[in-house]
């Protein structure tokens, strides 16, 4: 590790990773293939790192979301077969042929533009798109579906190795949509099993579809925010069938601590005055490091196993606490995760940000050095 000056850092556990993993391979009787979503950095623990610790815990196939993030991962050897989930310009399916990566598609032009990219000797995995009421990609139609299809068969460069969709509901209560996306994936599936086409991996649960419907699944489920211990949506808790282990937790430290007179302002804008002689603490971490401003409306750090309120204004780079008494600097302060029993979660922090977990860890910068464990 090399040296660290600085006293604000993100702590992975990688054992809660592997946790998780296991936890839903346990679930489906390791019947079916985990995708490790690490996309966005391993949703801001750290791609690499978290790959890795997914795959120890028995996950098969590594999902992103871009090229660059699947290349970062052949760059550091890892050789577990990846799949991008979004779209990639079609120069991109020479480099992913050659490093083994497989590519989604879902529009018969980019077939067409991507095998000219394609060395000679090499081919491209492809999964097809089927956009069954998300919105975002996808081939709408079965019809469709089966245009890109042949387009893959005609090029000898193309090899068919997945078919999937992604459901814009299933961590939701109301379970109404999530069905009408399940049957309009099925429909297809059934359409094309009875043409005999074989296709090597289909897979359509995001986590909480492979938590909550574990029948409807195929042969593949692509984990992401519960693999990192966080719920796909906070009110779902009771609906999980096994519990998470959060992987993140963010430290800091106090780097000055003060006596104030009662009427003293703190911080930008003076928006905070105190009521009575305090002692105050100063926190090294702000909006530059993704900690931003409104967490300072209601949120809380832990010292010592005690909640304290974050107060005034949160700087780029600092921040200020009230203390209930006079505190050492370089005394510990967790700002996610647990100190003595108390616990601040990303569910609480998503909450009272109104925003979800996927947000929180994302938003944190690589300022903010990630220390695995
Ligand atoms: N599959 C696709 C296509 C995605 O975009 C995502 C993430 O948004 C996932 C799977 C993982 O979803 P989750 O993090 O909800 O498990």
């Amino acid at each position: 590790m090399e040296q660290l000056y600085r006293e604000t850092w993100i702590e992975v556990d990688k054992e809660a990773i592997k946790q998780n993993v296991a936890s839903l391979d346990r679930l489906h009787h390791g019947e079916r293939q985990i995708m490790a979503v690490v996309k966005a950095n391993g949703y801001g623990h750290g791609a690499i790192e978290v790959a890795k610790a997914a795959l120890d815990g028995g996950a098969t196939v590594l999902g992103t979301a871009l090229l660059e993030e699947a290349i970062e991962l052949r760059e550091d050897g890892i050789v577990a077969p990846i799949v991008v989930l979004g779209r990639t310009d079609a120069s991109g399916a020479g480099v992913a042929a050659k490093l083994d990566i497989a590519l989604a598609t879902f529009q018969r032009e980019w077939l067409v533009s991507a095998k000219e990219h394609i060395e000679p000797g090499h081919s491209l995995k492809l999964h097809v798109k089927y956009d069954t009421g998300m919105g975002r990609i996808g081939v709408r139609s079965i019809e469709e579906v089966q245009e890109v299809l042949t387009a893959i068969d005609e090029e000898s460069c193309l090899e068919l190795e997945g078919l999937f969709t992604h459901f814009a509901t299933a961590d939701e209560l109301d379970l109404t949509y999530y069905k009408e996306q399940q049957h309009r994936f099925d429909e297809l599936v059934n359409v094309l099993k009875s043409e005999n086409r074989q296709i090597p991996l289909i897979h359509c649960a995001n986590s909480a579809a492979s938590m909550r419907f574990k029948d409807a699944c195929y042969n593949m489920v692509r984990f992401g925010i519960s693999m990192y211990g966080l719920l796909p949506a906070t009110d779902l808790e009771a609906e999980l069938p096994f519990s998470l282990a959060p992987a993140l937790s963010l430290y800091s430290h106090l780097s000055h601590v003060k006596h104030v007179n009662s009427g003293s302002k703190i911080s930008y804008g003076g928006t905070y005055t105190a009521t009575q002689d305090e002692w105050i603490g100063t926190v090294p971490i702000g909006y530059g490091d993704g900690w931003i401003r409104s967490n300072a409306n209601g949120g809380e750090v832990i010292i010592d196993g005690v909640r304290l309120p974050i107060i005034g204004r949160i700087c780029m780079d600092q921040m200020m606490v009230r203390l209930p008494k006079e505190m050492p600097v370089g005394k510990r302060v967790t700002l996610i995760g647990e100190d003595n029993k108390e616990r601040i979660t990303i569910e609480e922090i998503a909450d009272r940000l109104g925003t979800i977990t996927y947000e929180i860890p994302c938003l944190i910068t690589n300022r903010v050095p990630r220390r695995y464990v």
